[in-house]
């Protein structure tokens, strides 16, 4: 908090000071960045003080936050981040890369990566008095604010896709929150919890559009790189530096996940704390591409698309934060990568058969976009990458029966299990 001096539109460049805006750029809608000051929380906290921290949550880098402490100890609010990073070696060797990671942020609190930012945009809302939080989601980001505004005790609305996957908006209905269902796209949505946040008074989290929410997905970032040290298993105690590897493969819709991460490689950056930022790769279904489709043609203009794919939390027309999206790939050497539906119901059930991670579509959308990547040679022999899984399968469980076929039915004796399993090994 110490370190939050205001913010810097990513399109003009124009800055603003903490009380001077609240979500985008009022000269042009551009996306705003957190401004930090790194000298002084240089200052205040080193690498080596982190590692004697005993929280296991986003809540151990609270000085690099532009938050303060939110309370609520000993609630799910706690617990989000730290996910563990798993190493899948065997795949690694199989890809012919020199390490792979999988980050498994299904783990969280409500079972997705969202939870980083909800639980930031909770702890901004508190700070400034709001009465009501209300986001707009595919489900997800829903179900991780209820979760988080449940645990503070805040009221909050969502507002999502009539379509939404039914374990999402059960979620959101168990932890309390008022959902509505829109006959709509989520983009329709969106618009109009902007609205509504306007008319009521409401605290608006829609991502992308309020500011806070890339400094809760930039935590993922911070993870990534102490986690790598820990695992280096060097004496990293009186270390003052910590690890990158050399690509991140993360799924897009919005284009949040991707530049909260920049966001936080640049902030690691400028406080010495790494040398310097791995390649991002942001993986969009091709039937919701329109930030892969600017890339491609090498243009920073981003067009809508009319979304239409089975991974809901990347079926974006308009994606919120595409700009910043984008260059989080061109500012790194980074590309994005297009993979069909098929891909993606394939790369859940690779990942969990080979990993023992169950991920939802829009999280299998980072290995299958991982593999793409592979067989177009985007990546090199010497590679160390970590690909992030943004969401738990169960979130999603038609989809996984999808990927995963039918279970055998039989009669209960010995005989017919037999012939069964017989059957399924030919
Ligand atoms: C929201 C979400 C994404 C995409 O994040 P954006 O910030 O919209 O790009 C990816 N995977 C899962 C599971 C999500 O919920
Ligand atoms: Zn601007």
């Amino acid at each position: 908090m110490a370190g939050f001096t205001g913010y810097r539109c990513s399109i003009c460049g124009q800055e603003f000071g903490p009380d001077d805006a609240q979500y985008t750029c009022p000269r042009d809608g551009g996306n705003l960045d957190v401004i930090l000051d790194y000298s002084r929380i240089r200052r205040g906290i080193s690498p080596g003080d982190l590692r004697r921290s005993p929280d296991t949550s986003i809540w151990r880098y609270l000085p690099l936050l532009p938050v303060q402490d939110p309370g609520h100890y000993r609630t799910p609010l706690r617990a989000v981040g730290w996910t563990p990073l798993f190493d899948v070696q065997p795949i690694a060797g199989r890809l012919r890369l020199e390490k792979l990671w999988l980050k498994d942020d299904g783990r969280n609190p409500t079972a997705s990566f969202k939870d980083r930012a909800s639980a930031v945009t909770v702890a901004r809302a508190q700070e400034i008095g709001a009465e009501v939080i209300v986001t707009a989601s595919t489900g997800n980001a829903g179900a991780a604010l209820a979760g988080m505004a449940g645990a503070a005790k805040m009221p909050a609305v969502i507002l999502a896709p009539k379509t939404a996957p039914p374990a999402k908006i059960a979620q959101i209905l168990i932890f309390g929150a008022r959902v509505v269902l829109v006959e709509g796209t989520y983009d329709d949505a969106f618009d109009l919890t902007i609205q509504a946040a306007e008319q009521f008074g409401w605290y608006c989290r829609n991502t992308g559009f309020n500011p806070f929410t890339a400094e809760g997905k930039k935590t993922a970032a911070f993870e990534i790189c102490e986690q790598l040290s820990i695992a280096s298993g060097e004496k990293s105690s009186a270390k003052e530096r910590w690890l990158t590897p050399d690509a991140v493969f993360v799924s897009v819709g919005d284009g949040n996940i991707i530049s909260g991460l920049h966001k936080g490689f640049k902030d690691l950056l400028e406080l010495g704390w790494i040398d310097r930022i791995p390649r991002l790769y942001g993986i969009q279904s091709e039937g919701s591409a329109a930030i892969y489709n600017a890339f491609k043609a090498g243009s920073e203009d981003i067009q809508p698309v009319s979304a239409n794919t089975l991974a809901d939390s990347i079926s974006v027309d308009l994606p919120r934060d595409g700009l910043r999206a984008l260059r989080a790939a061109t500012e790194t050497g980074g590309a994005y990568v297009a993979v069909p539906d098929s891909a993606i119901l394939g790369a859940i059930a690779e990942l969990g058969r080979d990993t023992a991670v169950f991920a939802e579509p829009a999280g299998a959308a980072a290995y299958a976009g991982l593999l793409t990547a592979v067989e177009k040679n985007l990546l090199t022999e010497g590679d160390r990458v970590v690909v992030l899984n943004t969401g738990n399968g169960l979130k999603d469980v038609a989809r996984a029966m999808d990927a995963a076929g039918e279970p055998l039915v039989i009669e209960p004796t010995l005989e017919a299990l037999q012939s069964a399993l017989n059957a399924e090994l030919k």
